[in-house]
């Protein structure tokens, strides 16, 4: 029994070489969740040895682009490796989940016109077949659910719980994730201030990956607090949630620097005495 997180994305909105978006797959004994698909999280899986057609279930925390840009990747890419077999794909997340599904794979979708093509061009249809598949062709199936801060879901050896995040509201709803699996609990904050709700969710995990914008000095210099948890944010979340393991995830491009990370460990060492990780793109951690 085994379970493994791939950071895909540990960075935010601006692009730096380390970091870039948020995404997270958790291998809960086999079995491949995703949290978030920020931009390049297709490409990233196949950096770290896997494949979309793997991922059954993915997860959105809110949709801001830095976590859901590559998902019209993700469900071409997945629908277009898939020979027809593969479980369909559950997505769950907050509003606007299933009505951005629809808009991008639906029957009047901005992707139709590629799927239908791939669908119906002899020469697509042959890769298809090379692949395993058998004609005629499935379009895309995606069951898409949007929910709330009270949602909970028992999988095969994993659970899951939300709670409410507070970021962007009320022009976006903002969800944090606890993943229970076999080898313990992981929480995912998303996107949040510090808050009881999040911390509340937060108690007692094994692992925390925690938003971490900037050091909280620098926050309070550019006055860039609202609806975002800084270094020192994190490490107080951490501490009085009791977790075990603090992995600095949305991590901001003023951290990039040697500086800045020396910063960030500094800040939230100060804070919190259990093991810190600052997330880089393409790390793996083991539970
Ligand atoms: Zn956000």
């Amino acid at each position: 029994m085994a379970t493994r997180i791939y950071i895909l994305g540990s960075g935010t909105p601006t692009p730096t070489a380390e970091r870039f978006g948020s995404a997270f797959v958790i291998d809960a004994d086999g079995e491949l969740i995703m949290i978030d698909c920020g931009p390049a999280a297709t490409w990233k899986l196949a950096k770290v040895g896997l494949r979309p057609t793997q991922i059954q279930t993915l997860f959105f925390t809110h949709h801001h682009f830095d976590h859901d840009a590559d998902y019209p990747c993700f469900l071409l890419t997945r629908w277009d490796q898939s020979i027809g077999i593969e479980p369909e794909l559950q997505v769950i997340g907050p509003p606007p989940t299933v009505e951005l599904t629809d808009k991008l794979i639906g029957s009047d979708g901005a992707f139709r016109h590629d799927y239908l093509a791939r669908m119906r061009w002899p020469a697509s249809q042959h890769v298809f077949v090379n692949r395993g598949g058998t004609l005629p062709r499935p379009a895309p199936r995606v069951h898409a659910t949007n929910i709330g801060s009270d949602y909970r879901l028992a999988g095969a050896g994993w659970s899951i719980r939300a709670a409410a995040a507070r970021h962007a509201q009320p022009h976006l709803e903002c969800l944090a994730y606890r993943l229970e699996t076999t080898s313990g609990s992981i929480v995912f904050t998303g996107d949040t201030e510090p808050c009881e709700s999040v911390q509340d969710l937060a108690r007692g995990a094994d692992v925390l990956l925690c938003m971490a914008w900037d050091t909280d000095e620098a926050m309070e210099h550019t006055g860039e607090t609202a609806g975002t948890c800084g270094v020192g944010g994190a490490a107080r979340m951490a501490g009085t949630a009791g977790a075990r393991r603090l992995v600095l995830v949305h991590v901001g491009p003023r951290l990039a620097s040697p500086a800045g990370r020396e910063a960030a460990l500094s800040g939230a060492a100060a804070a919190f005495g259990g093991e810190i990780v600052l997330a880089s793109d393409l790390m793996v951690l083991d539970l």
